[in-house]
């Protein structure tokens, strides 16, 4: 019998349960996954951006917890080399029409706290990306990049540390709560629990209904497709150049971002309805999945508000000329041949009944058993160590004393 299961060992999962291990280190802890191995999904499929936290509104948890998560990435990844580069990004306005954006988003990011913002002009733009045509930018140069799969793996060797233990290979496909312990039902045999906490990314809603939690909100997929310069043409983008957003979308705009590494420079990814919760590719189909996220009526909703930006998303995403019409407002030099195929990711995004993408990270208590992580979207790898401290708070006042720092 455990004390504490975490279902998912993605970066929160893990982060999750090594921070509930730290505090209390006698606990005894499993962290399961249906995958083979850990941060299969999210955590293993994106753009390995340390963000620095402009964008968000301020207040918010994303706000909070991404400045002081990336600074406690940074200092965490330090004391473990793990390479990291804090190379700096710049938001390009490619037009005097997005320059009272622009200043938006500046002062949004002085408001959140984001160290070292400047607004400059095109001649120091070219210093930083010489190739990067715009009227003015952001510079932020406490942004950079990591592979989070290895933050994740360094997270798993904690907790394995700390005496916890990773089942991969579990998929949690039952729930049942006795009187004086919560019994989950997974592929690999039952585990007997005290408490379950779940961070279950793009099967969030399912895994919190499994457990008599509601169903809403629900988690739509979005799939992100990348492209990557060609070798050749990997000298035209310094580090991350990324557009002015659109304040009504939650996601960034195709960007162009160098990965730590291996020098690849990815553009994207974009934003389309993914037909499979885990589909990587573009036809691939899982009719559940589509179904489920076709029906809901706060996903039909959110397709009439948006379906100009839904249909030019998509028709971006199978047309490489359109999408290489984006890159080119950024890096005017690319050429369409520069372009080869890269990878893709799917956002585990929440959706309200409206038909609103909710924008902030939920973290919710279904009873003082169970605490459901629900929308965990970007920034939320940077954000890791600081969304795990406010899971392990939680916990330690839902589930009780055995979860509280002593002293
Ligand atoms: C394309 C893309 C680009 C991104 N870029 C960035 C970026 O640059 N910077 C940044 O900070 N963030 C970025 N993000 C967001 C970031 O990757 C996620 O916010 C973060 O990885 C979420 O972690 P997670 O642990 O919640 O989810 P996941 O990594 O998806 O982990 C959830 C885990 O739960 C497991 N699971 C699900 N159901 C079950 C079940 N029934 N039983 C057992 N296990 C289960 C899954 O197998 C999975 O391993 C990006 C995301 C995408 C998709």
């Amino acid at each position: 019998m455990y004390d504490l299961v975490v279902v998912g060992a993605g970066i929160v999962g893990l982060a999750s349960a090594r921070e509930v291990l730290s505090r209390r280190p006698g606990l005894k802890v499993a962290v399961i996954d249906k995958e083979p191995r850990i941060a299969a999904h999210q955590t293993g499929h994106n753009s390995g951006v340390i963000h620095s936290g402009i964008y968000y509104a301020p207040g918010s948890l994303k706000a909070r917890l991404c400045v002081t998560g990336s600074r406690e990435l940074y200092a965490y990844c330090d004391e473990r080399g793990i390479p990291t580069e804090r190379c700096g990004k710049v938001i390009v306005a490619t037009d005097p029409s997005e320059l009272g954006r622009l200043r938006a988003l500046h002062r949004r990011g002085l408001a959140n706290g984001v160290p070292g913002l400047e607004l400059i002009g095109p001649e120091r733009l070219r210093e930083i990306e010489p190739h990067c045509a715009g009227v003015a930018a952001i510079w932020s140069p406490v942004t950079g990049i990591v592979d989070y799969v290895q933050v994740a793996h360094h997270y798993a060797l904690d907790i394995r540390d700390a005496g916890g233990e990773i089942h991969t290979g579990r998929e949690l496909v039952g729930l049942r709560r006795l009187s004086d312990r919560i019994v989950l039902e997974t592929t690999a045999g039952d585990l007997e629990s005290a408490r379950v906490i779940t961070c279950a990314g793009l099967h969030a809603d399912r895994v919190a209904a499994l457990s008599g939690g509601a169903r809403e909100p629900v988690i739509v997929p979005f799939r992100g497709d990348y492209w990557q310069l060609a070798p050749r043409a990997r000298h035209l983008c310094r580090n991350l150049i990324y557009p002015v957003p659109d304040p009504s979308f939650p996601f960034l705009g195709v960007h162009a971002t160098r990965r730590i590494g291996s020098g690849e420079v990815w553009l994207g990814p974009n934003a389309v309805l993914a037909f499979s919760r885990e589909g990587y590719g573009r036809f691939q189909v899982r009719a559940r999945d589509l179904a489920e996220s076709l029906s809901h009526p706060g996903f039909r909703r959110l397709a009439r508000r948006y379906w100009r930006t839904g249909a030019l998303e998509l028709w971006r995403d199978y047309s490489r000329r359109a999408f290489w019409r984006s890159v080119r407002r950024l890096l005017p030099p690319v050429e369409l041949e520069d372009m080869v195929p890269g990878p893709s990711g799917v956002r585990a995004q929440a959706l309200d009944p409206s038909g609103l993408l909710v924008d902030d990270f939920v973290v919710e208590a279904h009873d003082g058993r169970v605490l459901h992580v629900r929308n965990a979207p970007s920034p939320a790898a940077t954000s890791s160590l600081a969304i795990a401290r406010l899971v392990a708070e939680r916990a330690a006042k839902v589930f009780g004393d055995s979860f509280r720092e002593p002293g």
